[in-house]
């Protein structure tokens, strides 16, 4: 099992709080979620995201229209076996991408929502989106070498 650690409940405009290696809550607007920022505390570097990040409506749309990188949606229920398979891969997508991808973990059960939205009708359900827009959308388990590949071949220009 892997851990969310950056669980957000949103208000009206979400931030992502991070932790760095002093313990510091860091606020981190959608946009920077990316990049390498500084510890309000202790000024030590505050590295990318490098884990999955479990999203409400707010913060989704957030991240989404936000992000200047490629983002991976991952739409999983604690009930699905093939959901829980994915997980590991979904988290190593995360680590491997920190920096040049964020990931995204959307719980269908307790965001029912979403699956209308985007017509999720099996799961494990990936999606990719960049520049605010859908990329590609996949439903079953694929590994995070796919995953990688699907994030790398949505941005036009990756460094
Ligand atoms: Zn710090």
């Amino acid at each position: 099992m892997f851990s969310i650690n950056s669980v957000l409940t949103a208000s009206c405009m979400p931030v992502i709080r991070a932790y760095s290696t002093c313990g510091q809550k860091n606020r981190v607007p959608a946009k920077y979620l990316a990049n390498t920022g500084r510890c309000g505390a202790c000024k030590s570097p505050l590295p990318p995201i490098a884990e999955p990040l479990a999203v409400d409506d707010a913060l989704f749309d957030e991240v989404v229209q936000n992000a200047p990188v490629p983002i991976l949606v991952d739409f999983w229920a604690e009930w699905c076996a093939p959901c829980r398979a994915a997980a590991p891969e979904v988290a190593r997508t995360a680590a491997d991408m920190a920096g040049k991808a964020i990931v995204l973990k959307v719980d269908t059960e307790k965001y029912p929502q979403f699956a209308a939205r985007f017509q999720v009708r099996g799961i494990p359900n990936f999606a990719v989106f960049f520049g605010g827009r859908p990329v590609m959308q996949q439903a079953g388990l694929v590994s995070h070498e796919q995953m990688e590949q699907w994030l790398r071949s949505a941005a036009p220009v990756s460094a």
